[in-house]
């Protein structure tokens, strides 16, 4: 552990914004997370929360000195709802480019829906947390539980690095959907893993990297298949969609959320 983590700035109080070193930046809300590179390069985004955010998007910004029409790029872990709704609004509003892996640009168009629905959500409203989390979402869906991004596409890249501020490596890491990908600032030393492991969510009764329940999984088996791959990274800080920053080494994440596996 380190002291790398400092907090910038807590404003609304729902939002958190963490200094992860000089050019990174973590924001946490109760329901999902985001991650802000801002360096001389320029600004990069990193997952975007739910449509209903918004103004704790612009807060997020606000926090690090840049604002909205600052972001260069918007990369998306993946195309669920809860990652997607700032991406959306920039692209409109902005034109801002969003970028997703190859694999996920259909999940972040809408054109398929790898996404767990309200049929698999009732059938599991039994299980603690699950019922109080769903009543949490509905409102921050905005009514727009499908919306999409129609104008992503795959990252520009330079040499073997995506050519956008940050120059960030990106790897697939499938199973949450099928073309789930996570985004390591190396320079920064951070990796950012959108759901491939989280650290905590209101559907988990665990704590510490671990797999989110089987039924946000498009396919839960392959999603642990893959979580071991993080471990090859070299980061010393691991961000993920839910929950607290992990800082310590990716492969020591990586190892817990494999003996921790899914709650259910
Ligand atoms: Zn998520």
């Amino acid at each position: 552990m380190s002291g790398a983590q400092r907090r910038t700035g807590r404003r609304p109080a729902e939002l958190r914004v963490s200094a992860i070193g000089d050019r990174i930046h973590f924001a946490r809300t109760e329901h999902v997370n985001w991650v802000i590179y801002a360096g001389p390069d320029g600004v990069t985004l990193v997952d975007s929360g739910y449509a209903g955010q918004r103004r704790l998007l612009e807060a997020s910004l606000d926090t690090v000195g840049v604002g909205p029409a600052d972001v260069a790029a918007v990369l998306v872990t993946h195309g669920h709802a809860d990652h997607l709704g700032g991406a959306a609004w920039l692209a409109t509003e902005f034109g801002t480019p969003v970028h997703a892996h190859p694999l996920e640009l259909p999940n972040v168009r809408r054109d398929v829906l790898e996404q767990a629905g309200t049929g698999s959500v009732l059938r599991n409203a039994w299980r603690p947390g699950v019922a109080a989390w769903a009543f949490a979402i509905v409102p921050l869906l905005d009514g727009r539980a499908t919306l999409g991004v129609p104008s992503v596409t795959a990252p520009p890249m330079r040499d073997d690095r995506l050519d956008v501020p940050g120059r960030p490596r990106m790897r697939l890491i499938d199973g949450h959907t099928s073309g789930h990908a996570v985004f390591e600032f190396d320079g920064d030393g951070v990796l950012a893993v959108g759901d491939a492991l989280v650290t905590r969510h209101r559907t988990s009764p665990l704590l510490g990297p671990h797999l989110l329940p089987s039924l946000f999984h498009h396919d839960a088996e392959r999603a642990r298949t893959t979580v071991g791959a993080i471990g090859s990274s070299t980061a010393r800080v691991v961000l993920p969609g839910h929950g607290e920053a992990w800082i310590g080494p990716a492969d020591a994440a990586a190892e817990a959320a494999l003996s921790a596996g899914a709650p259910w």
